[in-house]
């Protein structure tokens, strides 16, 4: 299986649909212009396509190895990580005054998404060193900044993020990592971390840790980045103990990472740890959705191709391909309906991401970043369901064959079945939503630009698109009406309807994906009109069943579920 970047349909995105046209008339992207950024893209289209995708399934059967306490990467992956320095990959969307290129997190986004559509773990490294680079350039000091951050920018260090612990996971607030100030002012951190995605290798100089870690007994939490040379200067402060074996991302080492008296530098102070942390997480909250569409995006593209070869059953007393059959087709279009709509959501949610930063007054910021506040958890969970339905769904086409490892879609779906779990699972995402974004204006400003969009159709979109959207739109408002003062009384009722809610969203959203792609998308329009009139017909009226869902009597079944179980025990 060989992935082709869908460059043309992500252009057609970009220009007609999410308008990039917006963004580069703003001051922070004057250098930009939409030729650039075609050549941008068609460039990365073309690293992904000859320097990545060539190797993935290699990197994936050869997987990490950990002996002597050092964790070795798949060999493809140093020439894949010099040609994405080397190439000016790393800088994308990093500030130029970082070092960067400056330019919208948007066109990053898309490239991002081609990266993932031919191999996640190779995505994950460089996220590590540009969520640290933005980490250390908005909490770091003067001197940490002078010294770590073009090192970072440069590719010259790599980076991690360290939550995770034993016994913290979803709960932060559980970790049990200490950083004790000493009386030279320095700080040191004793603990242990686990889950830590490219905790050890030698592809760097050195790794920036960013770690949490208590700094009292109590609600401190600081945010602190442990360098670790990878040269004479190495000490056996910070060590990987052992590499997790797991379902997929094999070429992504996950490490249990044991700190012994390590110097960390503070990011911010004693208490800013989770505010910090955050500027990390948003980013690769983003991420995880770019890593939804990409993988959904290569499973749709194996699965087309093969339904084109695969000779099976007959019509008409001639044995045709599986593409030809009615329950083939349906599943085609249901990969590719839920692709190319969160291909919008995500390319949606990352321009409201540079609008809050480059917008041009506080209003136009406010609304941005209230927007993408709201959309954030809805793309992450989404996409990431999305991704692991279609790649279940690219299994089935291939049949036995897509069980077995030649064909490769067994690896897109190893790979994707991490996007729920990871960066916040789909319940922490959907509490996410319910309690901090519902009542935050996110929800109504979508609402107005759905019913915006509902009055500028064209005869390019389909009436029972515009019918089903009216119907989802009235749900989606009764739902947030019923769940709003639920919150208050009802507490656990509410939160029983928390990921129904996001998915509901979610379906929604893409809804609104399919109104804007059928009016404004140059590429294929009749192609687009069929998926729009698929959608509306097959996927959005899911939407019904978890409006049912969320206004049933959650509380009912929750309260003799929870007096059950303490009952028994
Ligand atoms: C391959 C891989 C790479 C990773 N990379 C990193 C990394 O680089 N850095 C890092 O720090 N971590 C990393 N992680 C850790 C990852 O972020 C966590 O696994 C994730 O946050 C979930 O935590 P947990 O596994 O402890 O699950 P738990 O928190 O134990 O959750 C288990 C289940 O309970 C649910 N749940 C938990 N709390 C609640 C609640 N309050 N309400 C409702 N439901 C709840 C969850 O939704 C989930 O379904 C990685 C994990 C993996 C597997």
């Amino acid at each position: 299986m060989s992935y082709a970047p869908p460059i043309t349909d992500i252009l057609d995105t970009l220009e007609n649909v999410t308008g990039l046209g917006d963004l580069t008339s703003r001051a922070g992207f004057a250098d930009l212009d939409a030729a650039l950024a075609r050549d941008i893209l068609q460039n990365g289209a073309d690293f992904v396509r000859e320097q990545i995708s060539p190797h993935a399934a290699a990197m994936d059967a050869e997987g990490c190895a950990f002996s002597d306490g050092r964790v070795r990467l798949p060999h493809a992956f140093a020439n894949i990580w010099k040609g994405y320095v080397d190439g000016g990959w790393l800088g994308l969307a990093v500030p130029q005054a970082d070092g960067g290129h400056g330019l919208p997190q948007l066109i990053q986004t898309a490239f991002t998404e081609m990266v993932c559509g031919a191999s996640v773990p190779v995505s994950m490294l460089p996220l590590l060193v540009r969520g640290a680079a933005a980490v250390l350039a908005a909490y770091g000091d003067e001197k940490a900044k002078a010294e770590y951050l073009p090192k970072l920018i440069e590719g010259r260090w790599a980076a991690t993020i360290s939550i995770t612990e034993p016994g913290a996971g979803s709960d932060v607030a559980l970790l049990k990592t200490r950083a004790r100030r000493q009386d030279d002012g320095s700080w040191r951190l004793n603990g242990t971390k686990m889950f830590i995605s490219f905790g050890d290798h030698q592809l760097a100089e050195g790794i920036l840790q960013m770690t949490l870690a208590r700094t009292d007994a109590t609600s401190g939490i600081g945010l602190f980045a442990v360098p670790v040379f990878n040269d004479a200067r190495r000490n056996s402060t910070v060590t990987a103990q052992r590499i997790e074996h797991k379902l997929g991302l094999m070429a992504s080492p996950t490490c249990v990472m044991q700190y012994d008296d390590a110097i960390g530098l503070p990011m911010g102070g004693p208490q800013d740890g989770l505010k910090a942390i955050f500027t990390m997480i948003n980013m690769m909250r983003l991420e995880v959705a770019a890593q939804g569409i990409g993988i959904a995006g290569a499973a749709t593209q194996a699965a087309r191709s093969y339904a084109e070869l695969r000779q099976q059953g007959s019509r008409n007393g001639t044995t045709v391909s599986i593409a030809q059959h009615p329950d083939v087709i349906r599943t085609l279009l249901t990969m590719q309906t839920l692709t190319d709509a969160s291909r919008v959501l995500v390319y949606e949610t990352a321009k409201e991401l540079d609008l809050a930063q480059s917008g041009h007054d506080p209003a136009e910021r406010e609304r941005a970043a209230r927007l993408a506040a709201f959309l954030l958890p809805v793309a992450k969970a989404g996409c990431a369901e999305t991704a692991v339905e279609v790649t279940d769904l690219a299994i089935q086409i291939h049949g036995g064959h897509g069980y077995i490892r030649d064909t490769g879609v067994e690896r897109l779906y190893r790979d994707a079945r991490i996007l729920p779990i990871y960066e916040g699972t789909t319940g922490i995402q959907a509490i996410d939503l319910l309690l901090r974004k519902l009542n935050g204006g996110g929800f109504d400003d979508f609402m107005q630009r759905i019913e915006a969009e509902l009055t500028q159709v064209n005869d390019k979109v389909p009436a029972t698109l515009v019918a089903e959207m009216r119907k989802a739109l009235a749900s989606g408002r009764e739902c947030a009406e019923h769940l709003r003062p639920l919150i208050k009384s009802e507490r656990d009722a509410a939160l029983a309807a928390a990921t129904p809610f996001l998915r509901l969203v979610y379906k929604l959203a893409l809804g609104w994906a399919w109104l804007l792609m059928s009016r404004a998308c140059k590429t294929s329009p009749e192609e687009r009109h069929l998926c729009a009139s698929f959608y509306a017909g097959q996927i959005l009226p899911q939407v019904d069943l978890f409006r049912r869902q969320i206004l049933a009597n959650t509380a009912e079944w929750v309260r003799a579920e929870t007096s059950t179980r303490s009952t028994a025990a």
